[in-house]
């Protein structure tokens, strides 16, 4: 099987929202996350429901995605990021950028 790139995560702004995140590949896959980590279980359980991926940022800085069955791999035990999604933009911002 080939091998997959994963590369250490990289500050980079999100080009919709501009909110700093970190991105890597993570075996050939993109993902952007938050910059600050999930605080506790809770939040990841929150993120997750929220339909959002977590990562683990390892000791090299990849980022490896949390598979339900890897999450208690005691290599995952760094800390979680969420995949970013971009905050909701006000109403007020919408009806002004379709020129109404
Ligand atoms: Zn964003």
């Amino acid at each position: 099987m080939e091998h997959l790139l994963s590369t250490p995560a990289a500050l980079s702004r999100c080009p919709r929202c501009r909110s700093i995140t970190i991105t890597a590949l993570d075996e050939g896959i993109r993902v952007r996350a938050d910059l600050i980590p999930l605080p506790d279980r809770n939040a990841e359980i929150e993120a997750l429901l929220d339909g959002r991926r977590t990562y683990s940022r390892l000791r090299n800085n990849e980022l490896a995605y949390r598979y339900p069955y890897r999450m208690k791999d005691p290599v995952l035990n760094g800390p979680i990021h969420a995949q970013h999604q971009c905050p909701p933009r006000p109403m007020q911002a919408t009806i002004f950028d379709i020129g109404a």
